[in-house]
């Protein structure tokens, strides 16, 4: 296989702030994997993040340092091709991620299957995504909400002190499910309350509420509250399931932070058989590596794909959004193209 790369730059909608950080652009990057015969080519994309220590300069360096590597291959051989380079690049989930998401795209293909035939998925099982609205003025976020408000679920990006004050008035414009993801913003204290007020507002799950590791505190407060917890930041792949599974109710898999399709069919067998529910989520990013998550959603009991939804120049169609609902395009591959307007 030859490998060919180049740069994504998508703009984002609105600045996107969360409890850490704000912004208003996402570096990513496209590869795409070229067969030996030169006929068939599958797409993916790196939607790297800053959290995990990854950005547009080391995914690219990762992906020339791969050339080599992938030569020689057999583009069927993923198990054994993702192996490899999760040994050789073990802190580049999302550049690996990518190559694994255009083997996948290559394979099926070549087969001249949708790549849900490949996984042997169901592609009728659509499913509502939420829809993020970022951290911001009372009015910002009034407005956001007013742009979208035939949407059914939101996810609200809280972690600040009048969380809950801001949902009240958030309610008094929208009937839609509310999620939040707090992205590590809260301590224990205040937590359960904070929590039972939020159940009052229809709120249905939370996301990360603490910082990385604080499994006791999570623990402590998962059987006093009726509203699931899910970890995020706190999971990255299958072999952080296990000690979270007195700590959180679900957790959400990303293709960016486990590194591809493989790991994260693992990580959906290891969390279904530790009761743990699973949530499919993704990082900025274009409609190729949302596509790729999306042929995962039959698995998953919530999604939140709506990276490619809050950028302004994404050249990719895929997956399809109507009022909130998700379905997979019956195209081979991904089903994957450029825009044509
Ligand atoms: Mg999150």
């Amino acid at each position: 296989m030859k490998v060919s790369f180049h740069p994504l730059d998508l703009k984002l909608k609105h600045t996107f702030k969360i409890s850490r950080e704000a912004k208003d652009t996402q570096s990513n990057v496209i590869v795409s994997l070229i067969d030996e015969e030169g006929n068939t080519s599958g797409i993916g994309e790196a939607a790297p993040s800053l959290f995990f220590r990854e950005n547009q300069t080391n995914v690219i360096e990762m992906f020339r340092q791969s050339a080599g590597l992938l030569r020689d291959k057999n583009p069927f051989d993923i198990e054994d091709i993702t192996a490899q380079l999760k040994e050789k690049f073990p802190g580049n989930a999302a550049a690996r991620a990518a190559i694994d998401i255009a083997l996948h795209d290559l394979v099926s293909k070549t087969l001249k299957i949708p790549l849900y035939k490949l996984l042997g998925l169901n592609p009728h099982h659509a499913m509502v995504t939420s829809f993020t609205i970022g951290m911001d003025t009372m009015e910002k976020m009034c407005e956001k909400i007013e742009e979208v408000k035939d949407l059914p679920l939101l996810k609200i990006k809280v972690g600040c002190d009048d969380d809950v004050e801001i949902l009240k008035e958030l309610r008094k414009i929208t009937m839609a499910v509310f999620r939040v993801d707090a992205n590590t913003g809260w301590t224990e204290e205040g937590a359960i309350k904070r929590l039972h007020r939020m159940e009052e507002l229809g709120v249905e799950l939370v996301e990360q509420p603490f910082p990385i590791g604080n499994l006791e505190s999570l623990a402590r407060i998962k059987n006093k509250v009726k509203i699931p917890i899910f970890a995020d930041e706190d999971v990255v792949d299958s072999k952080d399931i296990p000690r979270l599974i007195n700590a959180v109710d679900g957790i959400n898999i990303k293709l960016m932070k486990c590194g591809g399709i493989r790991e994260a069919l693992r990580m959906i067998h290891t969390a279904r058989a530790h009761g743990l529910k699973i949530m499919v989520g993704c990082n900025i990013e274009s409609s190729v590596s949302i596509t790729a998550a999306a042929h995962l959603m039959s698995l998953a009991d919530y999604i939140d794909l709506d990276g490619n939804l809050l950028v302004s120049n994404d050249p990719y169609e895929g997956v399809y959004f109507e009022k909130g609902w998700l379905s997979l395009p019956e195209r081979e591959g991904l089903g994957v193209r450029l825009k044509t307007e």
